[in-house]
């Protein structure tokens, strides 16, 4: 298969799923400019975690469209391929659900926005930060698919940090603002891993 002059079957799905994914982000997180948020988490720390992690997300398309990170390449058998296609619907899924369901509420830092409601339907009824799984599965498809250690890991290993920074701060500050609701919201879900 060779789409968009692109060599292997793996490296096209990547970039078909990347499109994917891009459109469900550009869909949803246009919003309204100049908000002023009820409450903002403003740190250093994680606007260099986010960007590490944009960086790790884009690694991909240097990788696909120029020959150089080729001295990183290594061989992978078809079947993590194959693997990796599954992993990469499903976060791409699992991408779309999440922000159809957080809607409004969604922002690429920690805030409260001025009318913030707690989500607690669709795919958040099980799992707290279905968001953050996507990215996760994101992470590891893209390393089942692209046959190169930068471009393939890229994205674990500048989210895996991310992910730890940030998701207990988010809870603290979530706790603080809803306090008893999003107490039991926790007690009834899991973090990354759905409880039923
Ligand atoms: N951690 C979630 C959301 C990521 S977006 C996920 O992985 O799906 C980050 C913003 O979402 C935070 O600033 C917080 O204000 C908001 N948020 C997180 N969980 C929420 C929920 N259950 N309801 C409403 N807003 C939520």
């Amino acid at each position: 298969m060779k789409l968009f002059g692109i060599d292997s079957t793996f490296e096209t799905i990547f970039f078909v799923g990347f499109i994917a994914g891009s459109v469900v982000r550009k869909v949803y997180t246009a919003g309204p400019r100049g908000e002023k948020p009820a409450k903002r988490l403003k740190s250093t720390l994680d606007i260099v975690l986010i960007s590490a992690a944009g960086a790790g997300l884009a690694v991909p398309l240097l990788y696909i469209f120029s020959p150089w990170l080729d001295f990183a390449n290594y061989h992978l058998p078809a079947w993590t391929g194959w693997v990796g296609t599954v992993v990469f619907a499903a976060a791409i899924l699992l991408l779309w659900r999440s922000h159809a369901d957080l809607g409004r509420n969604w922002s690429a830092t920690l805030k409260i926005r001025p009318e913030h409601s707690l989500v607690t339907n669709g795919v958040y009824r099980h799992i707290r930060h279905p968001m953050y799984a996507a990215h996760l599965l994101w992470a590891i498809a893209q390393g089942l698919l692209l046959s190169n250690w930068l471009a393939g890991w890229a994205l674990l290993v500048t989210f895996v940090p991310l992910y730890l920074v940030r998701a207990p701060k988010e809870e603290q500050m979530m706790l603080e603002h809803f306090g008893e609701e999003y107490r039991g919201y926790m007690s009834r879900t899991g973090g990354l891993v759905p409880r039923f």
